[in-house]
C-alpha cells in the first residue's frame, strides 16, 4: 500500500494516546499498579495478550482459566465475522484447541496465530505479554485498540476514504471518499453491483461480505479528520 500509516491507540486507564510500539509497555505499568491495589482481595490469573495484523492491533486482558474460544469470539465480534466461517488457532510446533485454557497457551513471549475463514483467510497474530493476579468482574477486557488509520481517497487525495472497490483495488488502490465513490460508480459497473464495501478498522476490510464489527463500533469505520 502506498499510504503510510501511523498506528496509535488510547489507553483504557488514563486515556493517553500511544504508538503501536509503546502501548503494550505502557499498559503493563497500569496492570502492575492494579495488582498492588488488589492485594489482599481474592484474585484470578489474567493474561495480557496483543493481537496484531500489520498496523492494526488490539490489547487484551483475558482471564487465565477461560478457554481460547473467548478470544476467538472476541476477534469475530470486533474484527472478523461476516458469515460464520470456520476458524482456528495455530502455532508452528503444536496444536491449539478452542478448549485450551488461555493461561496455558499464553506463556510469556509465545506467539500464535488465528485464522478466520479457510477460503479467503484473514490471519491475525497473537502474542503473550505478562500474566497478572487481579480482582476483576470481566473475563475479557479491551485495553486499547488502534484508532482508525488515516486512509485517504486515492482519487482526490483530499478526503478520508469511506468505500473501497474490491474489484479495482488489486490494480490501483481503489479507496474512495463519498464524492469520488459516485464518480467511480459511473465508470465501474461492479462497484454498483457488489464491489462497493465500506472502509472499516479491521484486517478483514474488503474480504467476503465483511462490513464492520459488532462491538466497539465508535472506533470502527473510516478515519475522521480532527
Ligand atoms: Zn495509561
Ligand atoms: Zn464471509
Ligand atoms: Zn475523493
Ligand atoms: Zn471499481
Amino acid at each position: 500500500m502506498e499510504q503510510e500509516f501511523i498506528s496509535k491507540g488510547k489507553c483504557l486507564f488514563c486515556e493517553g494516546m500511544f504508538s503501536q510500539d509503546e502501548i503494550g509497555k505502557h499498559l503493563a505499568k497500569h496492570l502492575v499498579e492494579m495488582t498492588k491495589d488488589d492485594a489482599g482481595k481474592s484474585h484470578e490469573n489474567y493474561c495480557h495478550v496483543e493481537a496484531v495484523a500489520n498496523e492494526l492491533f488490539l490489547q487484551l486482558l483475558v482471564r487465565g482459566d477461560a478457554s481460547m474460544r473467548i478470544i476467538d469470539q472476541f476477534l469475530r465480534d470486533i474484527w472478523l465475522e461476516c458469515c460464520g466461517h470456520l476458524s482456528n488457532f495455530g502455532h508452528k510446533n503444536y496444536k491449539i484447541s478452542m478448549k485450551d485454557r488461555v493461561e496455558e497457551i499464553f506463556q510469556p513471549r509465545i506467539k500464535i496465530y488465528h485464522d478466520y475463514d479457510y477460503g479467503t483467510t484473514t490471519r491475525v497474530f497473537l502474542r503473550a505479554h505478562k500474566q497478572y493476579q487481579l480482582h476483576l468482574e470481566e473475563k475479557i477486557i479491551l485495553l486499547s485498540r488502534n484508532e482508525p488509520l488515516k486512509l485517504m481517497c486515492t482519487s482526490c487525495k483530499k478526503n478520508p476514504a469511506v468505500n473501497i472497490c474490491t474489484v479495482c483495488w488489486y490494480k490501483d488502490y481503489a479507496f474512495y471518499c463519498e464524492k469520488c465513490s459516485e464518480e467511480h460508480a459511473a465508470t465501474c459497473e461492479d462497484f454498483t453491483d457488489y464491489a462497493k464495501m465500506p472502509v472499516v478498522n479491521s484486517p478483514r476490510m474488503g474480504e467476503c461480505g465483511y462490513e464492520g464489527g459488532s462491538i466497539d463500533i465508535e472506533r470502527d469505520g473510516a478515519y475522521k479528520a480532527v
